[in-house]
């Protein structure tokens, strides 16, 4: 059966034009083998077969992708990546480098949250707020949290509440370190303002106001969450901790969080399938849980008596790895699996509506995919960043292949 065009599609396009043909798309949700067209970056149509020859005449040429056999996916919305570097927890030699372009387009990632972890210090939210421009610029979509680990954290306006406000691209307070010996011991009251902060700035920018936690090894995990919770005024929506994966205890805690209305987080990696395998175990709710990837943060090991003892940069590529181990491992369907690093996150942030799905006016933000979860071509609101799993667009400074 053949695509008709309708009088709803204009007569003149901006911007490329792209039909996506033949591949097997998980929205996140199966919709089977189907054709998918690009408008102006955004996916005007979705059916069994669009020919690209019965398009109206009065269209610039169509670029046309053979993605048979191919799974096209949503772009990955990752919530958490230290954008401008992180780390130095072993001195100024160990602070990591920034985030490329194209280490996130690889990955698959076409929304990315950018955040300071441990070094409030020498990494600051003006930097990291340039730096969110600049990749929006350079093709991605970038939205940040404002604050570091430390409290009270470090903001652009002077408050948490007038940032959510002001600033266009900060949509909540993070990553806020608690249960961590690299966290400034926040009191039950010091999270428990925090919270109303995101609350009331949330509902004066029109934005999700969420309290985005770190939460480190310590056994209190997020019992300080609970308490406020309990007190019932701020409600379990405006938390989402991240690392809930560290320990037993803590994946107990995200099912709990998840159950009372919350959200949680994971790091993706090697153990993250059998932590959110714990977690479902413990009753979470998979549709409130996602995962993001740290990239560019540093992964530091500390020894027992404190001391560092080693250390990893974080990368957005453990993403659709971990994607794989949930499916491959029987934790969650594929299906499910994927709403964890697409539709989950992009909702809890307040972008489920143009973001983490393919679905007719949502943004061409597209990840073909092959059976081993290779990234092969990725489209970021409809420009091709990545094609035959190698990057075609670049960052500013990053070097383009010598032909
Ligand atoms: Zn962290």
């Amino acid at each position: 059966m053949g695509f008709v065009p309708t009088g709803g599609l204009p007569t003149t396009i901006p911007g490329p034009i792209t039909v996506l043909h033949g591949a097997h798309v998980m929205a996140p949700e199966d919709l089977g083998r189907q054709d998918v067209l690009v408008l102006g970056g955004r996916i005007a149509a979705i059916a069994p077969e669009i020919d690209s020859q019965a398009l109206p005449s009065g269209w610039p040429s169509v670029e046309v992708h053979n993605l048979t056999g191919l799974l096209l996916v949503p772009g990955l919305v990752d919530a958490h990546e230290h954008l401008t570097g992180g780390g130095g927890e072993g001195g100024p030699a160990t602070r990591t480098p920034e985030v490329t372009l194209t280490m996130l387009t690889t990955a698959g990632v076409t929304t990315v949250v950018g955040c300071l972890g441990t070094d409030g210090t020498t990494r600051d939210m003006r930097g990291l707020l340039a730096k969110a421009y600049a990749l929006e610029s350079e093709g991605v979509t970038t939205r940040i949290w404002t604050g570091a680990y430390e409290v009270p954290p470090p903001t652009l306006t002077g408050s948490v509440r007038g940032d959510i406000v002001l600033i266009d691209k900060v949509i909540g307070c993070g990553e806020v370190a608690v249960s961590d010996h690299r966290s400034a011991q926040p009191t039950l009251q010091d999270i428990r303002r925090l919270a109303a902060e995101c609350r009331v700035g949330g509902m004066l920018g029109g934005k999700p106001g969420i309290l985005h936690l770190h939460v480190g090894s310590g056994r209190r995990g997020i019992e300080d969450v609970f308490a406020i919770i309990a007190e019932g005024e701020i409600p379990a929506a405006q938390f989402i901790p991240t690392h809930m994966g560290r320990t037993q205890v803590l994946s107990r805690q995200a099912a709990e969080l998840t159950r009372a209305g919350g959200r949680a987080d994971f790091t993706a990696g090697p153990g993250c399938s059998q932590s959110i395998s714990e977690a479902l175990a413990h009753g979470a709710d998979a549709t409130r849980l996602s995962v993001s990837s740290d990239g560019g943060g540093s992964l530091p090991r500390f020894g027992p008596d404190g001391a560092l003892a080693g250390l990893q940069v974080g990368s957005p590529s453990t993403l659709l790895a971990t994607v794989r181990d949930l499916a491959t491992d029987g934790v969650l369907s594929l299906e499910q699996a994927l709403a964890l690093v697409t539709s989950n996150p992009a909702n809890a942030i307040g972008l489920g509506e143009t973001k983490g799905t393919v679905a007719v006016g949502a943004d061409a933000d597209l990840v073909a995919i092959d059976q081993a979860y290779q990234v092969r071509n990725v489209w970021a609101r409809g420009r091709l960043m990545v094609s035959g799993g190698q990057p075609v667009v670049f960052g500013t400074f990053e070097p383009a292949p010598k032909h």
